[in-house]
């Protein structure tokens, strides 16, 4: 099994954390550390031809809207607020230096069922979306009156076409970083913004859960980053602009990891640890989930 670091190919990296697959297939994975780039990958990454039967679960959910239970209902009240502040982290950073106030022409890559695209839609951009999930496509499309494409599609796109791309909690889950940055450059317009939101292995509910956090949630999430490794990763193509917390995701995480170890009241306890995660970080910026906003070089 090679631990050659996957972004940089260095040979100096070292084991992170041993855990497992909590949430499905309870097999055991490892993450490692590149000392060159700061990256943390999983491994060992299941080939392409099986990846999907990682993500065969009812309740790896885009579209859960009708689950019952505690977990499922809070996972949706935190969609719908976290869908306003990712529209208004995005609002707030589209306009170009000039001072251009047109319709934005937004991408949403990886948009699962649109419902960030619907609520960008409403609020009058131009929208395009791309998932890899056939299901997911569909249901979207219908949803939002227009064809939501397979990534492969939007690759094929010409350069210069969209003036914001947002990518929200999908940058895990991609294993060709380097091919996915060259993309991201190209389709932006200049002076355009590429949003990116990232769980935040850094936070308190990470350290306190340890292997049983649930955003590192391996092998679905390939990548874990922080902003420096995510700065190296981008170096070249885009500049941090600004960070922004979504404050929320600390409580449902913390939630999700209070189930695998499973000793009960996963809500209170999860309530508890995702309160404690978001004062700590006050100070430390380190939320659970981080929003980064990059613009093209
Ligand atoms: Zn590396």
């Amino acid at each position: 099994m090679s631990t050659q670091c996957l972004f940089c190919k260095s040979d100096n990296t070292k084991l992170y954390l041993k855990l497992k697959d909590y949430f499905l297939s309870q097999e055991d994975f490892e993450i490692f550390e590149c000392e060159n780039c700061k990256l943390l990958f999983t491994t060992p990454r299941p080939d392409k031809s099986v990846i999907g039967n990682y993500y065969k679960s009812d309740d790896y959910l885009s579209h859960n809207e009708h689950k019952k239970g505690i977990v499922p209902w809070i996972y949706n009240q935190v969609k719908k607020v976290n869908i306003r502040r990712k529209f208004s982290i995005t609002a707030q950073n589209r306009t170009s230096k000039n001072g251009d106030r047109t319709k934005p022409h937004i991408l949403d890559f990886g948009c699962g069922v649109g419902d960030f695209l619907h609520y960008a839609q409403k609020n009058g951009c131009e929208i395009a979306g791309c998932d890899l999930s056939e299901d997911a496509r569909k249901y979207a499309s219908e949803k939002l009156g227009k064809t939501i494409v397979s990534p492969e599609e939007i690759f094929s796109l010409p350069d210069s076409t969209f003036d914001v791309i947002t990518m929200w909690h999908v940058l895990e889950h991609i294993d060709d970083l380097r091919f996915q940055t060259e993309q991201l450059y190209r389709l932006l317009k200049e002076n355009g913004r590429l949003v990116v939101a990232v769980p935040n292995y850094m936070s308190y509910d990470a350290q306190h859960y340890k292997d049983k956090w649930a955003a590192y949630d391996v092998p679905r999430h390939l990548n874990h980053f922080h902003k420096e490794s995510l700065q190296n990763i981008f170096a070249g193509y885009f500049e941090l602009d600004n960070i922004y917390p979504l404050k929320w995701d600390a409580y449902y995480i913390s939630m999700m990891s209070e189930k695998y170890i499973g000793k009960g009241n996963s809500f209170v306890k999860g309530l508890i640890t995702g309160w404690k995660s978001n004062r700590r970080a006050k100070k430390s910026g380190d939320y659970s989930s981080l929003v980064y906003v990059f613009s093209k070089i």
